[in-house]
């Protein structure tokens, strides 16, 4: 067995391809490296032939893939000097800016809105400390108050306008290419403020630039950890598909939206900071935008959940709701490649998942004949 370094990070495995220093102090939790699961069950469900994978991103440390754009954040912040950072959130850059800030043994201030944030998220961000100003507005007003108030005030913005944490992001991509030798023919992701979307861009556009570098076998893209490091990389580069929730679509729109309203919290904004870069995005890949209701979201969160074995947030189950309506139209082809990203992990949001699943729990008494009784029905 040839040695393997212990995984440490995602600013570690990819520090070649990151605007990171050779003595830079990293912060990191061992983000990254998540599973891309392919879809066994329900491609035959819906009866196509696709293959269709999903990059598990709740597996990061904080259950998000906020974490790979912090990681490289407060990297940057505390290598800047800085004592505290600053986020507004639906919740899950809260939880990420918390974890990575008491790591790093730095402030977060988080602002968050009031009664609209996944219970989840919300003890994370207590948790590891960090300064919660709950507003009384939605994340729109947050991330203006953020900005407004980062001129005035010693604090590192770690919202997704601070450009590392992109850089961070885009290592997503890096990881499928490696991990499939090419890049899908569709990236299907939720869309909010429309970071990752652009971030993964990003990252494909720089592999396919560099794969040519595997046919020699003289790849330095990958330091040597890529599987198939001597072998051939394809240098396609995916259609990027952003679905969004319908109440909260100003993609869809063509304008921004004042007062967006869906299930999927983590997406609920009106007034996307990445909004010109997404639409280069949709143009340069030859991809689009669509949308989904939030009865179709929760429809695809729990098919993924019970047929699959992977539980996703609402929002996460965004990208897998529009992706198979899609297939199911043929506007995917079938013969597609396509990935699905899992933004965050079911657990954040128990309360969504407990109300829509109700009736699955079945109350007995605590005797042998009851328990026996209920298996047979069980499998009837
Ligand atoms: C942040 C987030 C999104 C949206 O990502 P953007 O980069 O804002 O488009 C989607 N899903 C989850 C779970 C998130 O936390």
């Amino acid at each position: 067995m040839p040695f393997r370094p212990r995984y440490t990070g995602l600013i570690e495995r990819y520090r070649d391809r990151l605007p990171i220093h050779d003595d830079t102090r990293i912060i990191s939790l061992g983000e990254g490296n998540t599973p891309l699961i392919r879809l066994n069950n329900i491609p035959r469900l819906i009866g196509k032939e696709v293959d269709i994978y999903v990059k598990y991103e709740g597996l990061n440390p904080t259950g998000s893939f906020k974490d790979r754009g912090m990681t490289m954040a407060v990297t940057k912040a505390v290598e800047a000097g800085s004592r505290a950072i600053i986020c507004a959130s639906t919740g899950n850059t809260s939880a990420a800016a918390a974890a990575y800030a008491a790591r790093a043994g730095i402030t977060a201030f988080v602002l968050i809105p009031e009664g609209k944030i996944a219970m989840g998220k919300l003890a994370q961000a207590m948790m590891h400390g960090s300064v919660v100003l709950q507003i009384r507005g939605n994340f729109d007003a947050g991330m203006q108050l953020v900005k407004d108030v980062a001129d005035q005030a010693p604090v590192t913005i770690v919202n997704s306008i601070n450009p590392f944490r992109l850089q961070g992001q885009k290592t997503a991509a890096f990881e499928i290419v490696e991990e499939l030798g090419r890049a899908p023919d569709y990236h299907c992701l939720p869309v909010g403020n429309a970071g990752n979307i652009t971030a993964h861009w990003i990252g494909y556009c720089e592999y396919s630039a560099a794969s040519g570098d595997h046919v020699t076998g003289a790849c330095a893209f990958c330091n040597g950890h890529c599987a198939y490091a001597g072998g051939a990389i394809v240098g396609n580069r995916p259609k990027m598909i952003g679905y969004q929730a319908a109440g909260s679509a100003p993609f869809m729109r063509g304008a921004m939206v004042d007062n967006p309203e869906t299930v999927a919290t983590a997406i609920r904004i009106g007034h996307p900071q990445s909004w010109n870069q997404a639409w280069k995005v949709k143009d340069e890949s030859g991809g689009w935008f669509d949308e989904c209701t939030d009865a179709e979201i929760l429809a695809a969160q729990k098919l993924l959940a019970e047929k699959e074995g992977v539980f996703c947030e609402p929002a996460s189950a965004t990208s897998l709701a529009g992706a198979l309506r899609d297939v199911k139209t043929g506007k995917i082809p079938e013969g597609s490649s396509i990935v699905c990203t899992l933004t965050g992990h079911g657990l954040k949001d128990p309360d969504t998942a407990i109300a829509q699943s109700g009736g699955n729990v079945h109350t007995i008494d605590a005797t042998l004949d009851a328990v026996r009784r209920a298996i047979l029905d069980g499998m009837a």
